[in-house]
């Protein structure tokens, strides 16, 4: 069990100046915030801390200013909505200023990223931010990949403590791949084999059952011999793909590709060609883009014995109407059986967290990650610099 301190063990902070490190980095269009979901993660955090006393200074990054001061990248400009989201007065700490608060009240800090000891995870940077609070507070999962100075170096020189955010995703990620209930599923999927290979490879040792759809699947269809016409197929990799079956093999975990797949001769929503067929039946000028009902029905029964789902990456070309078919009945089977009970269920990865909005259960899944890069590395069993900071700050 990952072993950390949380809010919980975080004795009384009234008066205290708590360095929040959190994940501010929205998109933004015309000066507003269009999607205010981190924000949001940030909320309970953060008001659990002004609730109990403390002077809450928030520090993240936002966009890639590259080491300089540079306007468009301020945090002024999520101020307004971070205030909105919390229903409270938030103050702005420009660069070069001094926070100046009252206990109970919360000030953003100018993107950390404007010092370029940040991504350097500089002594002197982390002496300076360290020398402005009493304890370190890391609720930014999303960055932990990254040993910058806000993200991991705090974490040495201040008591460090993981935000409410932070605890939610570390508990559900252990729950998936640390210490799972099996059997165990894994839904892989997405464009290419090529930016998952470290995932497969870490998976086969620690599954059941991986499933493969998507794109990637057409390069494992390649290496078993099957012809994939014109889908998107990485065939430099065939090579690959044989070597990680060989690797299920000898872990016993069990590897499930589609035996029906829909395909067309266009990519266009609902194209005239449109057929589904046997994976052995694809015509030289057609292309894979969603795996078939048959498979889908194997797979649904398969999610039905397992205790646990790890899922990254959709099944299919889900954009375009209607090879989202296969994500979105998976994706209902699986929110369905979480719901039974039966079924512990982890996603992430951003176009799969579009395609189980897109499927309306991202939240009737156990849990949805909205880190990306994060959220990849951990799936493929590396060490994340933030969390490990953590880890050793408890110890
Ligand atoms: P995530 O962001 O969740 O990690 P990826 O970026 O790896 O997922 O993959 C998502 C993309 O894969 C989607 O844009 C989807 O259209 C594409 N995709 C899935 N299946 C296919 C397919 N058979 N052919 C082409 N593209 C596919
Ligand atoms: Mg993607």
């Amino acid at each position: 069990m990952t072993k950390f301190k949380t809010l919980d063990d975080l004795g009384d902070v009234r008066g205290k100046a708590v360095l929040v490190r959190e994940d501010l980095n929205v998109p933004m269009a015309d000066g507003r915030v269009t999607d205010d979901t981190r924000v949001r993660a940030a909320m309970p955090t953060v008001l659990e801390l002004a609730d109990r006393g403390a002077k809450v200074l928030i520090l993240a990054h936002f966009g890639r200013p590259k080491g300089t001061a540079d306007e468009r990248y301020s945090l002024r400009q999520v101020v307004p909505a971070l205030s909105a989201v919390l229903g409270r007065p938030v103050s702005f700490v420009a660069a070069g200023e001094q926070p100046d608060l009252a206990d109970g009240q919360i000030a953003v800090i100018e993107n950390t990223r404007f010092d370029p000891g940040e991504e350097a995870n500089d002594p002197a940077l982390i002496q300076k931010l360290a020398s402005l609070g009493d304890v370190y507070v890391n609720d930014a999962f999303s960055a932990a990949h990254r040993a910058h100075a806000s993200t991991e170096g705090l974490a040495h020189v201040l008591p460090a403590y993981a935000g409410r955010a932070m605890q939610a995703e570390l508990e559900a990620l252990e729950k998936a791949l640390g210490q799972p209930e099996h059997p165990v599923a894994a839904v892989v999927g997405g464009a290419k084999v090529s930016s998952k290979l470290d995932v497969l490879r870490h998976l086969v040792g620690k599954v059941d059952h991986l499933i493969i759809g998507g794109g990637m699947a057409n390069t494992f269809l390649a290496a078993r011999g099957v012809s994939v016409g014109k889908s998107l197929c990485e065939h430099d990799l065939t090579e690959t793909a044989e070597q990680i079956l060989t690797a299920a093999d000898a872990a016993g975990c069990t590897v499930h590709l589609p035996y029906d797949v829909v395909v067309s001769r266009e990519f266009a929503a609902n194209p005239p060609s449109l057929r589904t067929c046997n994976v052995h039946e694809v015509a030289a000028d057609e292309m894979i883009l969603d795996i078939g009902p048959a498979a889908v029905e194997a797979l649904a029964d398969v999610l039905k014995t397992c205790r646990t789902l790890v899922w990254n990456g959709p099944l299919g070309a889900f954009e375009t109407p209607p090879f989202d078919a296969a994500t979105v009945a998976l994706a209902r089977t699986a929110a369905a059986l979480t719901g039974e009970g039966s079924l512990v269920s982890v996603a992430g990865g951003g176009d799969t967290v579009a395609a189980l909005n897109h499927a309306g259960v991202a939240d009737r899944f156990s849990y949805v990650s909205t880190a990306g890069g994060a959220f990849l590395e951990w799936m493929e069993g590396k060490t994340l610099p933030g969390v490990a900071a953590l880890e050793a700050a408890s110890r």
